[in-house]
């Protein structure tokens, strides 16, 4: 039996088909770079993209998926009600992870889950980032040292519309003076989710070994335990004799 975590790795695949410069980056597609770094650590990957039929994500791939990475940007709207209604099941009850990448904070799915907008400002630059570990003892961040550097990258600055995550990881110094909160959890139904900022798509980001080892470990910490025991709900009988009831 293969007891690997089965991770599908999401992408609009959009920027790079159409965009010479962002192909140069990403020859493969921002997802195989993602699923390359993921298979280093075991992992039984695969990949999806907007334009396959159901996007990719069939009800069968959605319940072999122990892990769902997703990656968007302009086409965000694009993607159709029905697949973010089977996402947000497949989380809420099925218990499975979703790790939200970068731009995707404004993905239907990402809004769905959390509730809000997910908005934030950004500049277009390529300047220094630094995202600082501030839950060291956290399994995210695990051989991660103090803080991971990116030479160059986009700035997304606060405020971020998010509710308050459950659990905050890291949080961002952009050259230009901004903060951002860069790695937020947040436990939804049966479901953990993990927003994570890095990747944009003109940068070599995913292909940055720390950056590949913080992703690694948000798949496995939001992998469902196979032990877990569903909570029941509903309507139930006592499970001791109350004095005086019938
Ligand atoms: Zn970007």
């Amino acid at each position: 039996m293969n007891n690997k975590l089965r991770v599908t790795v999401w992408n609009e695949y959009r920027h790079e088909p159409a965009e010479p410069r962002i192909a140069a980056v990403y020859p493969e597609g921002i997802h195989t770079a993602i699923a390359d770094g993921l298979k280093n650590y075991g992992f039984a990957v695969r990949t999806a993209t907007l334009d396959q039929p159901e996007h990719g994500l069939s009800e069968d791939v959605l319940a072999n998926t122990d892990v769902l990475v997703w990656w968007s940007h302009i086409a965000n709207h694009e993607v159709s009600d029905e697949i973010v209604e089977r996402v947000q099941r497949r989380v809420l009850q099925g218990g499975m992870g979703l790790i939200v990448l970068h731009s995707a904070c404004m993905a239907k799915v990402f809004q769905r889950l959390i509730g809000t907008t997910g908005d934030a400002k950004w500049r277009e630059d390529a300047n220094k980032e630094r995202l600082w570990v501030v839950a060291p003892g956290h399994p995210i961040a695990a051989g991660v040292s103090e803080y991971i550097e990116l030479p160059h990258e986009e700035m997304y600055g606060e405020h971020f519309d998010i509710p308050a995550p459950d659990e905050l990881i890291f949080i961002s110094w952009f050259q230009g003076g901004e903060v951002f909160r860069s790695g937020c959890c947040f436990n939804r139904g049966n479901g953990k989710i993990f927003y994570f900022r890095p990747g944009h798509e003109e940068h070599p980001t995913y292909f940055q070994p720390e950056i590949q080892k913080v992703l690694a470990n948000a798949c496995q910490w939001a992998a469902p335990s196979p032990s877990m025991h569903r909570p029941i709900r509903g309507n139930v009988a006592a499970l001791e004799k109350i004095p005086g009831s019938v």
